[in-house]
């Protein structure tokens, strides 16, 4: 794993910081709506600027004194930003949630600290040396100087966090423009990266933002003359702005996950797994699982699965009844429909007792038993509301798979144990996250291997974006000499 924290590591701080934070009375205690009410008296200063061009001139101002601190100083950077987002990850993930009213905030706090901790650091950028009979040769990777980075209402502080560490690591200056339904949460969050850099003996201002973000500001930072490089995390609205520029841009679009289950799966995990990710913050992160695609013949076994794992099944006219609610404009079959924004990321309690049903316990999903044609397969729903849809054979299940996901190329998985079959549909697929026999969350580091990103960098090939993505290759050749041995 390429991150810069063990778990050990990772429980020690928590602990060290609870402890100091606890003995100076300070306010990470706070929950989410006072926290909110505090961050709305901060005043201008610590990264945040009135106008786009303030924060543009002093991350460029900062930058420059960035190339000049050394390698160490980023190390140290680095390590202080992931100590302060491990110390505020509740109070940022209640703020997220009290602000946007979107998600859960218990997952939120997952989401902050698996950013914080696998996000990859500077380790990202070892150089790469090649030495032969005619010399030597060295790949470095250096800086852009300043980025441009637009993030989405549906992970404010994760995102922010995560572009942080991969951006800066690669010895960056960063200018946000976040979500304008974020834009206190974002601000304290930006804040407390700018205050963490400077005690650890950064430049101020390395990475700044606008105290209040709009699409006419988000528009005015992607053409600024002295902004190198764009990343773009949200919807096609957004990446196809971003596109529309002249400058080189790292885009991370909208996806329509589905999972498919077939019959050598272990029904029993799958519904698990499939509860766990498509529930995973009500529904609302790109990566989780939107549609599920089963064999006819595991279908009843897995939607009693889905029960059983804190699923409540809608009956028919259940859903008819909430797709009343969450459809602005149910889609033609086959087509995507448009979601109601205001059933975006809420609880599946919430959308039962809208459409006039009580159900026990704590209800993380709801299962919509539906055609292949339903729009809810082919729609991006963020709210957790899963479509069930059954198929007769594999290779339906893997070319409704391709088609309901738009060739986004996004993330797509499997529950099978047939190596052959996982392979083809990973081929098909073709996405930038394929998972196997887990949630789709596993393919984000949360509970499977490998480093995190959220911004997962689909329209424009990038992938899982980490520092190398915000570098530049650069390569000195020596002819002739320093091969030592
Ligand atoms: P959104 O597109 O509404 O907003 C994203 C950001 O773009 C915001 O900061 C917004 O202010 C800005 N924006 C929107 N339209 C713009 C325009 N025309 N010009 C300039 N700026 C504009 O998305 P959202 O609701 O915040 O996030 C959800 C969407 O983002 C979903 O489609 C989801 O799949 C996608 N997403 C993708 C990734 C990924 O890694 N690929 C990660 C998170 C979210």
């Amino acid at each position: 794993m390429s991150s810069g924290l063990s778990d050990e590591q990772v429980q020690a701080i928590i602990a060290r910081v609870r402890a100091r934070l606890g003995a100076s009375g300070s306010g990470a205690g706070l929950r989410g709506e006072q926290a909110l009410a505090a961050a709305e008296q901060a005043e201008l200063g610590d990264g945040i600027f009135a106008t786009v061009d303030e924060a543009v001139a002093a991350a460029a101002d900062a930058f420059d004194a960035f190339v000049s601190a050394g390698l160490e100083t980023r190390h140290r950077i680095i390590a202080a930003v992931r100590e302060a987002m491990l110390a505020h990850a509740e109070t940022l993930a209640e703020m997220a949630h009290a602000e946007t009213g979107l998600g859960r905030a218990a997952d939120k706090v997952v989401k902050n600290r698996l950013v914080t901790t696998r996000s990859p650091g500077p380790e990202d950028l070892e150089p790469q040396a090649v030495t032969g009979d005619e010399g030597m040769m060295v790949t470095e990777f250096a800086p852009f100087g300043v980025v441009a980075s637009i993030t989405p209402t549906t992970n404010p502080t994760s995102t922010i966090i995560n572009n942080t560490i991969a951006i800066v690591s690669a010895g960056n200056a960063l200018v946000f423009n976040v979500h304008p339904n974020a834009k206190r949460v974002s601000a304290e969050n930006i804040r407390l990266i700018n205050r963490a850099i400077a005690a650890a003996g950064g430049p101020t201002d390395l990475v700044t933002g606008v105290a209040e973000p709009t699409i006419d500001s988000a528009k005015a930072l992607m053409n600024h003359p002295a902004v190198r490089l764009l990343l773009v995390t949200g919807g096609p609205a957004v990446v196809a702005e971003a596109l529309r520029t002249d400058k080189r841009a790292v885009t991370a679009g909208p996806g329509n996950p589905p999972a498919v289950v077939d019959h050598t799966a272990d029904v029993e995990q799958a519904a698990r797994d499939i509860v766990r990710g498509a529930s995973f913050d009500n529904n609302v992160i790109c990566t989780d699982e939107k549609t599920t695609i089963v064999l006819r013949p595991v279908a009843d076994q897995l939607v009693r699965g889905l029960a059983r794992h804190g699923a409540y099944v809608l009956a028919e006219h259940e859903l008819r009844r909430l797709e009343r609610v969450i459809f602005t404009e149910v889609g033609a079959p086959g087509r995507p429909g448009r979601i109601n924004p205001r059933w975006i990321g809420k609880d599946a309690a919430a959308l039962l007792a809208e459409i006039g049903v009580r159900a026990d316990g704590d209800v993380r999903l709801l299962v919509a038993q539906v055609p292949n044609e339903h729009s809810l397969v082919w729609t991006e729903q963020m709210m957790p509301v899963m479509p069930v849809t059954a198929v007769g054979d594999v290779d339906r299940a893997i070319r409704l798979a391709v088609d309901s996901e738009h060739r986004f190329r996004h993330t797509a998985s499997i529950h099978s144990t047939n190596v052959e079959v996982i392979t083809r549909m990973a081929r098909a697929m073709n996405c930038s996250i394929f998972v196997a026999n887990g949630p789709t969350f596993a393919g984000l580091g949360e509970g499977g291997e490998g480093f995190c990103s959220f911004s997962i960098a689909t329209p424009t090939g990038d992938g899982m974006t980490r520092p190398r993505t915000f570098s530049r290759e650069r390569r000195i050749t020596l002819v002739g000499a320093l091969r030592i041995v």
